[in-house]
């Protein structure tokens, strides 16, 4: 029976502008009934939260995004009660922020777009510097009407509170893990450790306990530890509340220090404000640096670990783990085998060099399938490859490693033209149970020499050490 196609209410190409005008709308409405009607707020984050939407979501950064960002705050301010003149001026001050941030971040790479770079974090704060000063120049320039104080201080109230909120906000945005990053395998087990957070608690705290202009700068070591601890991202958030949590302590006089406004205008929040955006810098930089230089250790390790073409352990891994594996044996059995494929170098010769690699992966591939946990299988170099089977005892070794070789001899390998087959020869050595483990190099050699016999002998065969060949 044929199923009817779901019918959706809204067609697909109107969803993400309708969810735009939605997110601007419910900001706008929030950062409004957050403040007194017409009066600055303490914090105006919509405009760094829309300008990281529009980093993160490219396709909705084009004129009618910014249009629809533009009605919507514009609605939701005339929604609370504004008059139409003020909702249209102010409003185009904080698109002015909206569009600099974006205008300027957009034209970074990705990598220092989501800030995996120090250059990226510090071009943020240039954007947001840039965003800050055009949002406060069009507030002079055109919603001078509705300020109470003189331009001068209209002009560093805008500025120092857009400053501070993009610093404090937008970091969060641009380093946010996408959904198909969380539901990367592994994502979810990374374990968080407490104590740098603990720590930056207890400073925040001891911060506003303490007082004074100086203790602002209380919680830069935890936020520090904290970086080299967490995730660009958890750092960004940490940033983020603790930055918050000051602005609204020395806004609410809890840090008792007040400094008289100046004739320039300056006020203590001003000031503080702009002194918090930059203590963050610090914790930032270094949060991307280390998170770069862990991922970087972590690729080196996998390279050393890892044979970069067929995925099996490299020959230096594959040395450690065998001795490790062999320090630990407790008297149980284990089988060594090397193996070699044959005439390698001809189907290099006929084929090219492109389909012997493919011919090595897909040898290794067909390999991997038939071994099971706690095995060890690596490429010791060229068309040479080892394995090791902990609990198997050589004289009954010759079993698994002719399934081995009849699984490669019935591997069919695609390639331009006729898929090709290859055939592979199989030394084995090991150790029996109760007995005294040889040594690595030992096993290795007498493996070799039982795989020159099989070559000798025709090649695509087994061959056992000598005194183990008891069991066929
Ligand atoms: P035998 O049956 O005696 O083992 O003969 P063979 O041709 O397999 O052995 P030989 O050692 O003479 O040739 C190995 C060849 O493997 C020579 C080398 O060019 C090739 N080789 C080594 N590493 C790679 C690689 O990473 N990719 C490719 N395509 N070829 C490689
Ligand atoms: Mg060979
Ligand atoms: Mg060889």
């Amino acid at each position: 029976m044929p199923v009817e196609p779901m019918v959706s209410p809204v067609p697909s190409r109107l969803l993400p502008p309708l969810i735009l005008f939605g997110l601007t709308l419910a900001l706008t409405l929030g950062g409004i009934l957050a403040r007194p009607i017409e009066s600055l707020s303490l914090f105006w984050p919509v405009n760094a939260v829309l300008a990281g939407v529009l980093l993160r979501n490219s396709r909705q950064a084009n004129p009618g995004g910014f249009a629809l960002i533009y009605l919507a705050m514009v609605a939701a301010d005339l929604a609370c009660g504004s008059a139409w003149r003020p909702a249209v001026w102010f409003n185009l001050c904080n698109l002015g922020a909206i569009a600099t941030i974006w205008f300027l971040m957009a034209r970074l790479p990705r990598v220092h777009r989501r800030l995996r770079t120090p250059h990226g974090t510090l071009c943020l704060f240039g954007a947001c510097a840039a965003g800050a000063i055009v949002a406060a120049s069009l507030a002079c320039v055109m919603a001078a009407p509705w300020f109470e104080q003189s331009l001068r201080a209209t002009w560093l109230a805008w500025f120092s509170e857009q400053f501070s909120t993009s610093v404090l906000v937008l970091p969060v945005l641009l380093t946010a893990p996408s959904p198909r990053a969380l539901t990367r395998p592994g994502s979810a087990s990374q374990t968080v450790r407490l104590a740098p957070l603990l720590v930056l608690l207890a400073s925040l705290s001891v911060s506003i306990v303490f007082g004074g202009p100086g203790a602002i700068a209380f919680p830069i070591a935890a936020l520090l530890w904290c970086a080299l601890s967490y995730s660009p991202f958890l750092v960004s958030l940490l940033a983020l509340t603790s930055g918050s949590t000051l602005i609204v302590a020395v806004a609410q006089n809890l840090m008792h220090f007040n400094i008289p406004q100046s004739e320039t205008g300056v006020t203590t929040l001003m000031s503080a404000r702009l002194g918090i955006a930059m203590l963050v810098l610090g914790p930032l930089v270094l949060a991307c640096v280390s998170s770069a230089n862990r991922s970087l250790m972590a690729r080196l390790a996998h390279q050393a670990t890892i044979d970069h073409l067929t995925g099996a352990l490299s020959r230096s891994a594959f040395i450690r783990r065998a001795h490790a594996l062999l320090d630990n044996r407790e008297q149980a059995p284990l089988t060594l085998m090397m193996l070699d494929i044959d005439h390698f170098k001809t189907i290099n010769d006929q084929h090219g060099h492109a389909v012997g690699d493919q011919v090595l992966r897909q040898f290794a591939t067909t390999l991997q399938d038939q071994l099971h946990d706690g095995e060890l299988f690596a490429r010791l170099g060229g068309e040479e490859f080892v394995i090791v089977v902990p609990g198997l005892a050589p004289e009954l070794a010759r079993f698994t490693a002719e399934r081995l070789r009849r699984a490669v001899q019935d591997q069919h390998i695609a390639q331009p033209g006729q898929p090709l087959r290859i055939t592979v020869s199989i030394g084995v050595s090991g150790c029996a149970a109760d007995t005294l483990a040889p040594s690595l190099d030992e096993l290795l050699a007498s493996a070799d020499q039982a795989l020159y016999r099989a070559k000798a002998q025709g090649r695509n065969r087994v061959e056992q050490a000598d005194g183990q060949r008891q069991v066929v």
